[in-house]
């Protein structure tokens, strides 16, 4: 909307092996088409080991398709066993890194500070982080899913200029929604995603009309045309449905 390019984007989580990994990426390049692929933005975020594969086939074949990692630390290098830095996903051609993912935030106590640090590394490297911010049921309950949102989106962008804000991918993915067969309605999208965006025009000025955001979870085939009508809608973050490649062929299809 509003002359934005819609994005799509396959968060794969923890799935796949790797030859399923590499037949995913092939299906996705031959069902789509040149013109599709020119249309919508189509990314895929595979695990760490499947990236240097990915990377071959989607570099190597010129395919029209994105991708990138699931995190990545926020430091450039040194004593941090089992991490990755940014230079390294960087080297691997990754355009886009998630950062703040609700499963990470909660199964790995990120907080915002380490979040603001992430991002900060991704774009050090140039590559555009999608940052994940969402409510969990308890909040949405209370009344306060849009001042819990958009507090999260202030401090992942602390100390940023508004040309790093520009290259920010945003996915709002309420957390009761995510793996749960659960969507926010439309509406419930548009009203924050909405907000969000009001957020960073106050303190980004004319960027927030170029900045892209996603809604997310459990995005389908059967809802992403209505979620996508919103007008601030950009494109959606997909879990589940992004391993299965008809599933997410559709969705990537959703204006037919
Ligand atoms: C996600 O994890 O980013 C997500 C949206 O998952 P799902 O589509 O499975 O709800």
């Amino acid at each position: 909307p509003a002359g934005r390019r819609p994005l799509m984007a396959g968060n794969w989580k923890m799935n796949l092996n790797h030859l399923e990994a590499i037949a995913l990426v092939q299906k996705l390049a031959f069902s789509l088409t040149e013109k599709q692929l020119t249309d919508v933005e189509v990314v895929v975020l595979p695990p760490f080991v499947d990236l240097r594969s990915v990377q071959t086939l989607i570099d190597g074949d010129k395919l029209l398709l994105g991708y990138g990692a699931q995190d990545l630390s926020p430091h450039a290098s040194g004593a941090y066993t089992g991490d990755v830095s940014g230079g390294m996903l960087a080297k691997l051609g990754c355009q886009y890194v998630v950062v703040g993912h609700s499963e990470r935030r909660m199964y790995h106590h990120e907080d915002d500070t380490l979040v603001a640090a992430k991002v900060k590394a991704a774009l050090a490297n140039s590559m555009s982080p999608i940052l994940c911010v969402g409510e969990g049921l308890e909040i949405r309950e209370a009344g306060n899913h849009v001042a819990h949102t958009v507090a999260q989106l202030d401090a992942a962008l602390k100390g940023l200029k508004p040309d790093q804000v520009e290259k920010v991918v945003v996915a709002y993915e309420p957390i009761w929604a995510i793996g749960t067969g659960k969507t926010a309605t439309p509406e419930d999208a548009q009203e924050v995603i909405g907000a969000l965006r009001s957020r960073l025009a106050d303190r980004y000025g004319d960027v927030a009309g170029r900045v892209r955001i996603l809604y997310g979870g459990s995005v389908k085939a059967n809802n992403v045309a209505s979620i996508m009508a919103q007008p601030d809608v950009d494109g959606a973050l997909v879990g589940g449905a992004s391993i299965d490649a008809d599933e997410f062929v559709r969705i990537c299809r959703f204006k037919e």
